[in-house]
């Protein structure tokens, strides 16, 4: 076995018993002795170990001793290794020469003395051990002086890394640190969707970073390439292009044009390595030499894969920065809405409880009782009047059921009306119901079902008023009138047959006048006739006064029947005018009559049109003192009827009085000293028969002036 403290030496004689006394001699635990029978198998081992000194013997079958000599001084590895001849017989100077000038340190001749031989080997074992520790020191000392390098590199590193939590930030400064550190153009291509997007390019000279930017946007990677970017950004593995061949450059599949271009910038070596956190490659960066003429060596791409690697941490540290940042004002906008909302929300709710309040204070101000029940039956508000009445205090109720307070009896009663309602009717009622404080009062009900969303009724609400009062008066007020009813009927018929009663004398009265005026019962002196005139005229009058009186009981009493037939106006009105003729002319008034080409015969009673136009005939007579009454007969066929209008030109009626004249016994001026005669009661009679016969009567007066009665009577 190797061992570290053992130095090699090798021992090289064709002849076995040679080798065995060698071995002899030069045992120790500080030599591994390594025989070799033969020029060729020494050569052999040569290629494998290093050696503190060779032991060569000269006279050999095949090479001799001299010949390879030449050959191990020939080679790098082992031109340095001391070699000692051993001889029995070229003990000539010219032989220890050949040995001395082929390279060997010593020559010594068999047989040797063990303790020269054993002193010799020593020394050369000694100075290889010396060479070697000295070899192990420069080399720690090296590793020291790179370990230092490497140890700043990374705090300068970390130190620009930590500076920035921004993303873009972060990759131009890993690109500046390693311009022109370890590249001539560094080029950070990032993953964005499927894509590589250049994120950025750093070059020693920036003419070049403008060059590789053009390049870039005239020959967009190809993410099937086999070399470079593409490759990487696929396997995650590191790229080492220790030389950037033409065949190299014609791999990434663009045109010749992109080779010229391409070789005009001069790239020699390239390593590519991914930008990779936690199993994810997120792009990836390209280090080119160019005119420095760096070839990167492993150490290299070691580094490169260590600056991307801790790139690859910033750009992930700066990701979760910047999410963590977001997340944080997204917590902040949310806290922000939802102080707002809160806000907005107890605004509401002051809101809501303010019209509460005002619904509670109107409802609670009406007069009506209002009682809100809900879809469970159960009661959620009474206002102060239904509480009042019922006894059923809001806060006592609230949330108990109808049929809990009312009990099984008056909830029976109003069952149907609530569960109707609940199913969305409108239910009414009016009834007497039992009052809390005994007896029965008289209440409308109305239960109106409260539909909230969706059509989905909700409650309903119960208004109830109290009639007792109104009911009572109504009643009380329906008697009165079939009382009053009675008395009018009874008095229409005593006042009927009273008259009735007073025509009989009063006729007897007129008859015995006109005998004894007519001097029947013998001559009457002259200044005898006057008095009996006067009797003649006041019994006639009374006559009259009886008659309307008569007249008027008989159409209120309903005993007055219409008599239908076909009446021709204008041969009524001509008869009654040729009748008052005499009276006309006593008072020197002009009489016109105006009718229409072609007046409709009327179904009507004709009697009774004779007394309204008689009546008014006379009243027109009664009040002119002079000037014209006019009659004017037209037709309406628009109404279906024919007009009578009778004007004079007499003393007029005043406004005011114009809706009274037609009320029974009313006279506009009904002093005992009035110059005209009547008693009131010709109008009431027009307007009553003008009634039965489905007929209008209306007045227009221009007080002073004279006034218009028009009637109206329909054809049918
Ligand atoms: P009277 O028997 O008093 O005429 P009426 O009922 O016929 O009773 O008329 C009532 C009152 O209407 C009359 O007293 C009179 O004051 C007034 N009146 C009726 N017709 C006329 C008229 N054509 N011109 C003026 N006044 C009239």
């Amino acid at each position: 076995m190797n061992n570290v403290f053992q130095v090699n030496i090798l021992l090289v004689d064709d002849r076995p018993e040679n080798l065995l006394a060698l071995e002899a001699i030069l045992d120790s635990p500080d030599y591994r002795l390594v025989r070799a029978h033969s020029a060729e198998e020494a050569l052999k081992c040569l290629l494998t170990d290093d050696f503190a000194v060779i032991l060569l013997d000269v006279q050999m079958p095949g090479l001799n001793g001299f010949e390879t000599a030449m050959l191990i001084k020939k080679r790098e590895r082992s031109k340095y290794i001391p070699i000692i001849f051993l001889t029995a017989i070229s003990k000539e100077d010219q032989y220890v020469f050949k040995g001395y000038s082929v390279g060997a340190v010593d020559y010594m001749f068999k047989p040797f003395h063990p303790d020269l031989l054993r002193s010799k080997v020593a020394v050369f074992a000694d100075l290889y051990k010396k060479n070697q520790a000295l070899l192990r020191e420069r080399e720690a000392r090296a590793g020291v002086e790179a370990g230092h390098r490497y140890l700043s590199f990374l705090v300068d590193l970390s130190t620009l890394l930590a500076s920035t939590l921004d993303y873009q930030a972060t990759l131009e400064g890993v690109a500046r640190f390693a311009v022109p550190r370890f590249a001539d153009d560094c080029i950070i291509d990032m993953l964005e969707g499927e894509s590589l997007r250049r994120a950025v390019v750093a070059s020693a000279d920036p003419a070049r970073k403008e060059f590789i930017r053009t390049l870039q946007e005239r020959y967009p990677p190809k993410p099937e390439a086999p070399y470079g970017a593409a490759k990487v950004l696929r396997t995650g593995v590191p790229e080492h292009y220790r030389e950037v061949t033409d065949s190299l450059l014609k791999g990434l599949g663009h045109d010749d044009a992109f080779l010229k271009i391409v070789k005009q910038w001069g790239v020699k070596s390239a390593v590519v390595v991914p930008i990779a956190v936690r199993g994810r490659t997120l792009g990836t960066m390209t280090l080119l030499s160019a005119e420095s003429g760096r070839v990167y060596s492993d150490e290299d791409l070691a580094i490169t894969h260590e600056l991307a690697r801790r790139a690859a941490f910033a750009i992930d540290h700066a990701r979760l920065y910047r999410e963590a940042q977001e997340e944080i004002a997204e917590r902040k906008r949310a806290e922000a809405a939802l102080k707002e909302s809160e806000a907005r929300f107890r605004l509401m709710a002051d809101e809501i409880q303010k019209k509460e309040d005002e619904l509670r204070l109107i409802t609670n101000a009406l007069p009506v009782l209002i009682s809100y029940v809900d879809a469970e039956q159960r009661y959620r508000f009474n206002n102060k009047a239904y509480e009042a009445w019922f006894g059923h205090l809001t806060d006592e109720v609230r949330g108990k059921t109808v049929r809990e307070v009312l009990g099984e009896a008056a909830y029976k009663a109003i069952q149907p009306f609530i569960e109707a309602a609940l199913k969305g009717e409108r239910m009414s009622f009016e009834r007497w119901v039992p009052y809390k404080e005994g007896g029965e009062r008289y209440v409308s009900a109305a239960f109106i079902p409260h539909i909230g969303r969706e059509e989905k009724v909700e409650g309903y609400i119960a208004l109830f008023t109290d009639l007792t009062e109104r009911k009572w008066a109504e009643e009380a007020l329906k008697r009165k009138s079939i009382e009053a009813e009675e008395a009018s009927r009874i008095k229409s018929e005593f006042v009927s047959n009273v008259s009735h009663e007073l025509r009989t004398p009063l006729n007897a009265i007129l008859g015995y006048t006109h005998l004894l005026l007519d001097d029947t019962y013998g001559p009457l002196k002259g200044d005898q006739k006057v008095p009996l005139q006067g009797v003649l005229r006041n019994a006639e009058d009374l006559v009259n006064l009886v008659n309307g009186v008569l007249d008027l009981s008989k159409i209120e009493s309903g005993k007055l029947s219409v008599i239908l037939e076909e009446v021709d106006l204008v041969s009524v009105v001509q008869d009654i005018l040729s009748g008052m003729k005499p009276l006309f002319r006593e008072k020197s008034l002009q009489v016109r009559l105006n009718k229409a080409k072609e007046l409709p015969a009327i179904q009507s009673d004709r009697e009774k049109i004779r007394q309204i136009v008689v009546n008014l005939l006379s009243n027109a007579l009664k009040f002119t003192i002079e000037g014209e009454i006019t009659i004017t007969l037209r037709s309406l066929p628009e109404r279906d009827g024919i007009e009578v209008g009778i004007k004079d030109t007499g003393i007029g009626i005043q406004q005011e009085e114009l809706p009274k004249i037609f009320n029974a016994f009313h006279q506009v001026d009904a002093t005992s000293t009035r110059e005209f005669g009547g008693v009131g009661l010709g109008l009431a009679i027009v307007k009553e028969l003008t009634g039965l016969l489905k007929g209008e009567i209306r007045v227009e007066s221009n007080y002073g002036k004279g006034s218009t009665f028009t009637l109206f009577l329909p054809c049918r």
